[in-house]
């Protein structure tokens, strides 16, 4: 498994585990359960949730499914922007260490911008890293304009990761956003990375993945993963999605791939705003 280095040099592995809409369904537990547990044991050690995902019913779930693997994950939860305030994130956190049943997230993000300004909310990230609540601290949703907004705030620029939506079907941010993400060093964790499960299997996808022997959503992920500083975060509650999802981190895609895939999801021809889903 490939592994991209954040600021300040610890690693994560490149292909890891989103949970979005995870433990809200009480017969679904079971199996989510050993979905998330089957990922971690195949090295996808990341582990994505927030506090808004079933308003805490999934952070909840992770507390329970990741018994006895804490210490091996690498968790990332979410602030709303509502919450953002410096009081107001402290606050929020220490509900989601509660429903974790742990005593530090390794990475907390801002969901996405809200009225709160910036500055405000690094303060009280940096509060909760000074406590050793949070390891590290970043943004999700942050379009070019508020990557550079961030990093005129005092303290900004110990941002960890952006966590934006990536995949084929949604390239908007190769125009200026992951450029300018590649020049500060700041990782993209890319969401929805097989856009939730709609993207066209058929056509470029499956003549690709022919060729490597794999699935067409192994090639959509070994995609977003081309760039070594691309972390992308798949949702599986099915343990063959789990297990299919993981097998993506042993492709390798070549230049000759790359053209049959832009030829069918072409690359941005313009600025468009950040998509959110
Ligand atoms: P996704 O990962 O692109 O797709 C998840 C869907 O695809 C699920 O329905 C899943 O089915 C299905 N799936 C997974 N692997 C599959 C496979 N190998 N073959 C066929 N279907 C497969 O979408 P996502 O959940 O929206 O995004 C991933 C994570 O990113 C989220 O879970 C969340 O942690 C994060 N996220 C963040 C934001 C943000 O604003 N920061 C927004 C959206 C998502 P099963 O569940 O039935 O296996």
């Amino acid at each position: 498994m490939h592994r991209v280095v954040l600021p300040g040099g610890e690693d994560v592995p490149q292909l890891s585990i989103g949970t979005w809409m995870m433990g809200e369904r009480p017969a679904a537990l079971r199996a989510e359960t050993e979905a998330v547990r089957l990922g971690v044991e195949l090295g996808m050690t990341l582990v994505d949730t927030a506090e808004m995902y079933g308003e805490g019913a999934c952070e909840s779930f992770l507390g329970g499914a990741l018994a006895g693997l804490r210490d091996g994950v690498f968790l990332v939860s979410k602030v709303y922007p509502h919450n953002a305030s410096r009081a107001g994130v402290i606050a929020a956190c220490e509900r989601s260490l509660k429903r974790l049943r742990t005593d530090r997230l390794d990475l907390y993000l801002l969901h996405w911008r809200g009225g709160v300004p910036l500055e405000e909310t690094v303060r009280g990230f940096e509060h909760l890293k000074a406590q050793g609540k949070i390891r590290h601290w970043g943004v999700s949703n942050f379009d070019t304009d508020d990557m550079e907004e961030l990093w005129e705030t005092p303290g900004g620029t110990a941002c960890a990761v952006n966590q934006v939506l990536y995949n084929l079907g949604r390239r908007g941010p190769e125009w200026d956003l992951l450029p300018w993400m590649e020049r500060h060093k700041v990782p993209l964790m890319a969401y929805s990375p097989i856009e939730q499960g709609r993207l066209p299997q058929a056509g470029a996808l499956a003549q690709v993945a022919q060729k490597y022997d794999a699935t067409p959503y192994q090639v959509a992920l070994a995609w977003v993963m081309r760039a070594p500083g691309t972390i992308a975060i798949p949702k599986a509650s099915r343990a063959e999605h789990m297990r299919e999802n993981a097998g993506a981190a042993a492709i390798t895609l070549e230049p000759a791939d790359f053209a049959v895939l832009d030829a069918s999801f072409r690359p941005p021809t313009r600025k468009r705003g950040l998509e959110m889903l």
